[in-house]
């Protein structure tokens, strides 16, 4: 059986390894077909095409977009896409474009509970400016000393409600699935069991994002627990979505799981790749 790998990150977003890097660690755990999937960002993709073709992998080009729909962001994975359409990459200027503001807002904000120069600090991290993250800001408050590691951040800071956290308004989920699919694209929904949507909620976003011509959801992903497998396979099933499979890999010891290491598909569910292999 293919191992198939549809969702992680490089320095050009939030990840720590350049995009050819990506690709080696890749290849070294076993992945046959591999998508690097920085967030509102395809700048990444020359690199890891190139470093993929190289090691033998089948590469998919991808990328994943930050929306805003009923006032939460939802990430959206467009797979297969061609990287160089020009509404694609109008709308990721405009998708990043707040980034730089919100950071500062973020640090003034942390500034004001007594953790300092924080801007200044996460930028250590960035490898690209255009797309200062918060975990850039995460792995320079663990740096810090002021928590643990990332996931501990995540929960004091950085998140409604806790300080570091500005609200944004990312793109509307009609232009990110428009965007994938003008650039020939299939628009996923990541890691649906992250959203904190109530069941109606749930149904009303996987409507809209059939209507715009969604045609698939992660089931599979590092951000699912067993149960969420079984949980996103009746899901997929219901509404008619294909399935996707994806680590969400960032860094090496930052988060499970690694490239590549996860469980494959239910044998019902169709997946995303099928049409793309013969
Ligand atoms: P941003 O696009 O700047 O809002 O940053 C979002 C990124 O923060 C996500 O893509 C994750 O990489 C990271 N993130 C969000 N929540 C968590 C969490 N609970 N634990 C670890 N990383 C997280
Ligand atoms: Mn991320
Ligand atoms: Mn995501
Ligand atoms: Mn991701």
């Amino acid at each position: 059986m293919l191992n198939v790998d549809l969702h992680c990150h490089s320095t050009i977003s939030d990840g720590v390894l350049a995009p050819d890097l990506v690709a080696a660690r890749a290849a070294a755990n076993g992945v046959d077909v591999w998508a690097l999937t920085d967030h509102d960002e395809v700048r990444g993709i020359p690199k890891a095409r190139a470093a993929a073709i190289d090691l033998g992998m089948r590469f998919v080009t991808g990328l994943e977009i930050s929306v805003t729909w009923a006032g939460r962001t939802i990430h959206i994975v467009g797979l297969n896409v061609d990287e160089t359409n020009e509404d694609l990459l109008a709308g990721l200027v405009m998708t990043r474009s707040g980034r730089q503001r919100r950071a500062e807002d973020m640090a003034a904000d942390l500034a004001r509970v007594g953790i300092p120069n924080v801007y200044q600090g996460a930028l250590k991290y960035v490898g690209n400016p255009d797309l200062i993250s918060r975990s850039h800001f995460a792995r320079y408050l663990v740096e810090i000393g002021v928590c643990e590691n990332v996931s501990a951040v995540f929960k004091k800071y950085l998140t409604e409600g806790k300080p570091g956290f500005v609200p944004h308004r990312w793109a509307t989920l009609a232009e990110a699935v428009g965007w994938i699919r003008r650039a020939g694209g299939v628009a996923v929904v990541a890691h649906p069991g992250r959203y904190d949507l109530s069941a109606i909620a749930f149904d009303a976003f996987f409507r809209e994002f059939k209507v715009y011509g969604g045609a698939a959801i992660e089931v599979v992903t590092g951000s699912h627990t067993v149960a969420q497998y079984h949980e996103y396979t009746k899901v997929a099933k219901r509404y008619g979505f294909m399935a996707s499979r994806g680590s969400d890999f960032h860094a090496p010891d930052e988060m499970l799981p690694d490239l590549g290491c996860l469980p494959p598909l239910a044998k019902e569910l169709i997946p995303v790749w099928n049409d793309w292999l013969e």
